[in-house]
């Protein structure tokens, strides 16, 4: 396909909407009209990025060298250029008008093979080599083509069409909806919407059925309902094994014959940050290949102690981390296998991943141990259980059926968690995406910062929908950070992704996930969040942040509508006890 094709049919046709049905019928009519040799990059490209995150491969251009490149194509001063752009305000809209050419007719693949090789160019001399070959990529495009290029490139190409818009369309293009359960479970286990796309032009969906956890593809990962009670999750699951529940960052291990890579909750490669967890695995497992997932959380290494997540999450950081990592010792928990030597463990159900778990770590590791847990079908020793785990400072336990396998990008009851609340309190925090906020009066004006909007995610839908307004709780230092994180993401109008009635000063792309707790949820007519016929929906009562910006989570991993509504409805049994 021609990169105008692409660029005038459907990225023009993408922006203009924000209906769903519409966004489905666009993309699925790219997918119809698209080689088998070019879908993943149709599909990266609508995604804002080259490959997806855990390749480790970034477009990395910033705003001012893609000016200069642009300034040198469209033979103006840098000087005129930044005039124009602070005019303009998009780097796309600044692109479309410098360039003037016609165009050489380049093909996707051609476009996306430039940008590709412009991302490898590292070392000496690469800053000035990227330039020059951004340049010639601008001098053979149109203006039209060029203002999607300068958006991609700078990483300010949003079209808002998610993962499960992608999946949708992908089943739609083949005219039959039943599809995406199987493409679904596919993307669940490779992380990876180009490859999937590939396998189903290339294999059909057998090839799709057939494809298995890889090593080196994270593995999206299976999540916790929740409960109230122990009775309730023995009335639920039966006899179940119940873990500790520990409070750090969960990470997946993909170690294959020579290599060893660490993935984060959000499938980002984190492998550099965990030293001791990279060196542990090669100890144990020798020539082995093992995907392994777990909890990862600083400990006092003199009393055996383990640390709260703030002090675990300085661990997070991308440099200094042989400093960190001697004066903030990791241990791994590590609660699950998910491959073995060449064989899939997720269809296994969870006692023989357990079983073959515990077998394989027998050995013992100063770093590097499974997780504690007990089998039971008594609620009074879950509540024990329950009881000792919270004594030692931990954040509760997770309660888990015997025979499920590893569900895969999905939370339902195989695994349920019981955490420690206090009254007046909701159950559980949540995770809420930053959508706007208000500049606020007062003393706190002079931030730029009054109360944030923020909102649940509506997989369904695709969307984002607004459950309450913060009056943040950030220190000072902190609203300084995220005016300009959220400045560098603010949006003219409100993004298609968002559904809100409430219209804040400044609008923000649905990108940054803060953690909230409240009092309670209440039903409201001012929020979209579940949103009844007589258009009621949800919110919450006096919300608190805890912590700062949850760089483990991405939008689609905030809670979701449906989780709220069952947050609400828990909230009212426990009520009416
Ligand atoms: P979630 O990960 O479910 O979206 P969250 O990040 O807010 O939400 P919780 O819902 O509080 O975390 O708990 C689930 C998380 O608990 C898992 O993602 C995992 O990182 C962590 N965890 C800690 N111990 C265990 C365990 N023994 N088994 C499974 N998960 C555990």
């Amino acid at each position: 396909m021609k990169f105008l094709i692409f660029v005038r049919d459907f990225l023009e046709k993408l922006e203009a909407t924000a209906k769903r049905l519409e966004m489905f019928a666009i993309l699925a009519e790219l997918f119809q009209q698209a080689d088998a040799d070019e879908i993943d990059k149709l599909i990266y490209f609508t995604q804002g990025e080259l490959l997806p995150p855990f390749h480790g491969i970034n477009i990395g251009m910033s705003e001012k060298y893609l000016l200069r490149a642009l300034a040198k194509a469209g033979e103006i001063d840098p000087e005129s250029i930044a005039k124009q752009y602070r005019v303009v305000g998009d780097v796309g809209g600044l692109a479309e008008q410098v360039i003037r050419g016609r165009g050489k007719g380049l093909s996707v693949s051609e476009v996306y093979q430039s940008i590709y090789e412009i991302a490898q160019m590292s070392g000496e001399g690469s800053v000035e080599r990227k330039i020059d070959s951004v340049c010639r990529l601008f001098s053979s495009v149109s203006p039209v083509e060029a203002k999607y290029i300068a958006r991609f490139m700078t990483g300010k190409l949003r079209l808002g069409a998610g993962d499960a818009t992608v999946l949708e369309a992908l089943a739609l293009s083949r005219g039959d909806r039943a599809l995406r359960k199987d493409l679904d479970r596919a993307y669940n286990i490779t992380s990876d919407l180009g490859l999937v796309a590939k396998t189903l032009f290339e294999s059909g969906i057998e090839g799709i059925r057939a494809m298995s956890v890889r090593m080196g593809y994270p593995i999206r990962p299976a999540l916790c309902e929740r409960l109230s009670s122990a009775e309730e999750i023995v009335e639920k699951i039966g006899r179940c094994s119940v873990e500790v529940k520990y409070d750090g960052f969960r990470c997946q291990v993909h170690k294959s014959k020579n290599d060893i890579a660490l993935f984060s909750r959000n499938q980002e490669r984190t492998t550099p940050m965990f030293p001791e967890i990279v060196e542990a695995c090669r100890n144990l497992f020798g020539n082995q290949e093992v995907i392994l997932e777990g909890e990862a959380l600083a400990y006092n290494e003199a009393t055996g102690d383990l640390l709260p997540f703030q002090v675990t999450s300085q661990r997070r950081r991308k440099h200094g981390i042989e400093d960190m990592a001697k004066a903030f010792p990791l241990k791994f928990f590590v609660f699950d296998l998910l491959y073995l030597n060449g064989e899939d463990y997720t269809h296994f159900g969870y006692a023989d991943r357990r079983k073959k778990l515990i077998e394989l770590i027998q050995k013992k590791s100063p770093v590097m141990e499974v997780s504690q847990a007990i089998e039971t079908d008594q609620p009074v020793e879950i509540q024990k259980f329950f009881d000792a785990s919270i004594e030692r400072g931990l954040e509760g336990i997770v309660a888990k059926r015997l025979d499920a396998p590893y569900a895969a990008g999905s939370r339902n009851f195989n695994w349920i968690k019981l955490k420690r609340s206090y009254k007046g309190e909701l159950s559980d925090s949540v995770d809420l995406v930053i959508v706007g906020y208000f500049a606020g009066k007062g003393h706190r004006a002079k931030f730029g910062i009054g109360t944030i909007l923020s909102a649940v995610y509506d997989p369904e839908e695709d969307r984002f929908k607004t459950v309450t307004r913060i009056g943040t709780g950030f220190s000072e230092e902190e609203l300084v950070q995220l005016k300009n994180l959220l400045d560098e993401i603010a949006s003219p109008e409100q993004p298609h992704q968002v559904d809100s009635e409430i219209v804040p000063d400044v609008w923000v792309f649905p990108k940054y996930v803060i953690t909230v707790t409240a009092d309670e949820i209440t039903r409201s007519p001012n929020h979209t969040a579940g949103r009844d016929a007589e258009g009621v929906g949800y919110a919450l009562r006096f919300p608190r942040v805890q912590g700062f910006i949850r760089t483990d989570k991405s939008p689609q991993d905030a809670t979701t509508v449906g989780e709220i509504v069952e947050m609400f409805n828990l909230q009212k049994r426990v009520k009416m006890e």
